[in-house]
């Protein structure tokens, strides 16, 4: 008789797509577009992981999330221990599972990418974040109190990851945050309908659960200095972040209507623009908006133009599709919501009415040439291809510089000729006794998840400084 053989599991090529809201109903609304996956759904698509011993997708991650081990408790059903799991590499996977751009981080590194489509990390990773959320997620046990204190500026995501790890060491931390809201990017610039604010809210209320304190309305370099700030903790952790918006140099700039995409979305998100008169917030809604870029924010932007009513919501970009920064999945649904692209087109010049309003703006097409110095193929502009598109609205989306106030305000802070200040990046110290820094500030403009491995990377050293540790395997957080 023949030895039984196991039979092989069905090999499933294609991942389980995200269900979403219909594009036609969700531009009438800011409720979030995909509605994530459900029970059956999420174990269905853990089937698909090979279990690589290896583990490829984890070298993608620059957190590090045990990817392999939490997709095999999915497969499980042990949906809340996926998600302690995760969450001792990761403390905002809501925020990530939606956010992060996995298509160049780990499911690029997936073993079933090679040959199929790798396997919906991003999704799941969402799905145990929800699931955990719903499901009374149990605050850890803290350890006594050392008694040392932290004070961290910004609560965006490199901020509030820091803070996190440092309450979780025993550390008495306080956040210093400039605005009225805690979450840094995530609270005034992604849209409700990419990252509900209940999500941000929550992981922030965990936060509070584990003894963080937060100081909203508070500028550090304004109503307190770093320096000040050092005089009354142990060590100062700097997250504050990359909100400065650049701006083109072009006549027109200054017209009535010309936004930056920050200003755009922060009265449309956190100022609760859609809902004027409701809120008091006005914000200028056009038949024909244009957005200048194609990262994530100008995607953002057209497409919230599109929810406030625009007839064309055009981006403009004087590159491809293919050389687009922004993540494929928004890229995606803007193409479903019938956002313009034009793409090798850039502006000259805005145009203005009688009263200085934005009426029109001049472009110029644009042919790829060799590869500039960022590696990618150089904008050649085509003479005499100039042409007018009519629009009321303008939105600047081509990036953000960091913001300036501590490096202005802060003597014997390294910081480099972009304004970032400068850190080691194994342990984010900068060059100011007892001051690290992470994230944006560090980096320029970059991601969700790079901030928040910043954060971690400075809490690990913060716990070893204050602590006077040698120990490298001592500080691990609890
Ligand atoms: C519209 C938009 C969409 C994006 N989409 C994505 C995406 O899909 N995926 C992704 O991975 N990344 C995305 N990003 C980038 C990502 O959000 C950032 O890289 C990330 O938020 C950086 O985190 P951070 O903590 O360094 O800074 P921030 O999130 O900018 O937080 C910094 C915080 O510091 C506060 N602050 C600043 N100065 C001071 C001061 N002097 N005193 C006190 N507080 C201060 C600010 O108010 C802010 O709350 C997007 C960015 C934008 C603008």
């Amino acid at each position: 008789m023949s030895a039984q053989r196991k039979p092989r599991p069905q090999l499933i090529r294609t991942k389980l797509p995200m269900p979403c809201q219909e594009p036609a109903d969700r531009v009438q609304n800011f409720d979030e577009v995909p509605y994530g996956y459900n029970e059956a759904e999420a174990v269905f698509e853990a089937q698909r992981c090979l279990k690589c011993k290896n583990q490829p997708c984890v070298s993608g991650c620059p957190v590090e999330v045990p990817i392999r081990d939490f997709i095999t408790l999915v497969k499980e059903r042990k949906f809340l221990e996926a998600a302690a799991l995760i969450k001792t590499k990761n403390s905002l996977p809501a925020v990530t599972g939606r956010v992060c751009p996995q298509e160049s981080q780990c499911e690029a590194k997936c073993v079933m990418g090679r040959r199929h489509q790798p396997v919906a990390i991003g999704n799941l990773e969402r799905f145990v974040a929800d699931y955990a959320r719903d499901h009374g997620e149990e605050v850890p046990e803290l350890p006594n109190s050392t008694g040392k204190t932290v004070a961290i500026v910004g609560a965006g995501p490199a901020g509030l990851t820091c803070a996190g790890d440092l309450a979780l060491m025993g550390h008495e931390v306080t956040i210093y945050e400039a605005l009225h809201a805690p979450g840094g990017v995530l609270i005034y610039g992604i849209p409700e309908f990419r990252l509900p604010k209940n999500i941000v809210k929550y992981e922030i209320d965990f936060l509070k659960k584990i003894g963080v304190k937060i100081n909203l309305n508070f500028i550090v370099g304004s109503n307190k200095t770093v320096d000040e700030l050092l005089a009354e903790f142990d060590a100062v952790f700097i997250g504050s972040g990359a909100g400065a918006p650049r701006f083109l140099n072009i006549p027109g700039i200054n017209l009535v209507n010309v936004y930056s995409a920050n200003e755009y979305l922060t009265r449309v998100n956190l100022l609760k623009g859609y809902k004027f008169p409701e809120y008091k917030t006005p914000v200028k809604r056009g038949k024909t908006v244009m957005i200048i870029g194609a990262g994530n924010v100008a995607m953002d932007s057209a497409r919230t133009a599109k929810r406030l009513g625009a007839e064309h919501s055009i981006i403009v970009y004087r590159r491809s599709k293919k050389e687009c920064p922004a993540r494929q999945e928004e890229i995606h649904h803007a193409d479903e919501e019938d956002i313009e692209f034009r793409f090798l087109t850039n502006p000259i010049r805005i145009i203005g009415d009688e009263l200085g309003r934005v009426k029109a703006v001049e472009c110029l097409q644009y042919e790829l040439g060799e590869p500039d110095e960022t590696g990618r193929a150089k904008p050649i502009p085509i003479p005499g291809s100039e042409h007018l598109v009519e629009c009321e609205v303008v939105v600047i989306a081509v990036g953000n510089d960091p913001n300036p106030t501590i490096p202005r305000t802060t003597p014997d802070l390294e910081v480099s000729r972009w304004g970032t200040i400068v850190t080691e990046r194994s342990t984010g110290k900068t060059s100011k006794d007892k001051v690290y820094a992470g994230g944006d500030i560090a980096t320029g403009a970059a991601t969700v998840i790079a901030a928040m491995g910043a954060g971690k990377v400075a809490a690990k050293d913060i716990h070893k400084q204050i602590m006077g540790i040698e120990d490298e395997k001592a500080v691990e957080p609890a």
